[in-house]
């Protein structure tokens, strides 16, 4: 009797990305998403090494590449003051093994995965379907599935991947009974078109601003044909959800104190769509047959640009040991994979996440700690930025 697929709730980042990987080891992956098509959303995304490096190996480099821009430097300033006070060379951060640094449209990854997955023999996509219910015996694992207008099917699995976001069901239905925080922060998201910028912003380079009431990042993306601009502000109400559209006199109010350059940037933008950000602890990540992967299992606050990447490296490594146990079908051989990736990732991601959050409080500081700050960034230096990053941008797979 031919076993039965991997399931796989959410065709976000992490899912499709699992789905791929398990796919190219030779198991079948059933993806159930909730969304009825896939439309474009976000804007821009960093890839560090830590995740390119994954992509690299299910042989997605290529398609990736094509739409990125491969940065040089990070360079960092203070709101007010045009001239970069500290940074780090990017692409030096891909040692040992060259795996690049990208700076990519959210829309240009999530298409090649997309291509990927629909051109594989593993893969089947069911969209318009959302996870409501799910029941674990000691062998298959159940998954109720339901459509928006309430039919229901139930699927039989062998085993669950929550890779449904922040929000995820998977989570809830595994026993998890706690909910996001706001944070007090929104996300301010647009796309430049690259004519339309001034020149200083079509460097390859991330550029970050620091300021007490948020802060700016900016980079091109696109293979340099749009600028992604991102300003991080506090306040706002809490909104559930992807987005709502942002209102261009505000972001004139964000800008008031801003440099020359950045204030001009920012009025270069037509459209900007909000994200409330919302913060979660780490999950236990895996519960016999089912495990959680990307923001579903530990969200990440974009102030390190690592969520995606995060996504990336649990979806590489979870495929790389689940399918080993499937094709062993030794009894506990799933349930023993799924705890070890679970051993393996949470201690990571919860080193990932609080540093996120504290890079959230170090770049909003306020007088005198923002001197201090700015004094230990320079002093830093290329060479001490690099080194303090390793242990992130460092990850390998085989490493784990
Ligand atoms: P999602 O993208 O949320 O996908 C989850 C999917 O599951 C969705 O398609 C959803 O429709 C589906 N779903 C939900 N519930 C169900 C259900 N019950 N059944 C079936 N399907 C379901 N990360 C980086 O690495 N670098 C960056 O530079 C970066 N910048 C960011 C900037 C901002 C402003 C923000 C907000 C985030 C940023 N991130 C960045 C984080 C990154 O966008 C997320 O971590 C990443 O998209 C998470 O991917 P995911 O697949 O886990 O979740």
């Amino acid at each position: 009797m031919s076993r039965p697929p991997v399931l796989i709730a959410g065709a976000g980042i992490a899912g499709l990305t699992a789905a791929i990987a398990l796919a190219r080891a030779g198991v079948e992956a059933l993806l159930v998403e909730r969304r009825p098509g896939f439309t474009e959303v976000g804007a821009g995304l960093q890839l560090s090494p830590n995740a390119s490096s994954v992509l690299h190996r299910l042989g997605l480099a290529p398609a990736v590449a094509r739409h990125a821009v491969a940065p040089r430097r990070l360079d960092i300033r203070s709101w007010d003051k045009p001239r970069s006070f500290a940074g780090m060379p990017m692409q030096e951060a891909a040692e040992p093994d060259g795996a690049p640094f990208w700076c990519l449209r959210r829309a240009d990854l999530q298409t090649a995965l997309l291509d990927q997955a629909r051109m594989m023999h593993g893969i089947r996509l069911m969209v318009g379907r959302r996870i409501v219910a799910l029941t674990q015996d000691g062998r298959d694992i159940a998954v109720t599935v339901e459509t928006e207008r309430g039919s229901s099917e139930t699927l039989q699995a062998s085993a669950l991947i929550g890779a449904d976001g922040i929000w995820s069901d998977v989570r809830r239905l595994l026993g998890d009974a706690g909910q996001p925080a706001f944070t007090g922060h929104e996300a301010w998201r647009t796309l430049i078109p690259a004519d339309a910028a001034a020149e200083f912003a079509h460097m390859p380079a991330v550029n970050l601003w620091l300021g007490r009431q948020g802060h700016a990042v900016h980079y091109p993306v696109a293979a340099g044909r749009f600028i992604n601009l991102v300003l991080i502000r506090k306040g706002g109400p809490a909104r559930e959800g992807w987005t709502r559209e942002g209102d261009r006199s505000e972001v004139q109010a964000m800008l008031a104190g801003a440099a020359k350059p950045l204030k001009a940037l920012g009025a270069a933008a037509e459209g900007w769509q909000v994200w409330s950000l919302f913060d979660r602890p780490a999950a236990a990540m895996a519960k016999g047959r089912a495990a959680l992967i990307g923001d579903a299992a530990h969200p990440v606050l974009p102030f390190l640009a690592q969520g995606a990447a995060l996504a990336i490296e649990d979806a590489g490594l979870l495929a790389a040991l689940l399918a080993p146990a499937l094709a062993a079908a030794q009894e506990g051989a799933i349930e023993a994979a799924l705890g070890r990736f679970a051993t393996l990732r949470r201690q990571r991601a919860a080193r990932v996440q609080e540093t996120a959050r504290s890079n959230g409080r170090i770049y909003h500081a306020g007088f005198p700690l923002a001197v201090a700050r700015d004094l230990v960034l320079r002093r830093l230096g290329d060479e001490g930025m690099r080194k303090r990053y390793g242990w992130l941008y460092g990850w390998r797979m085989d490493a784990s």
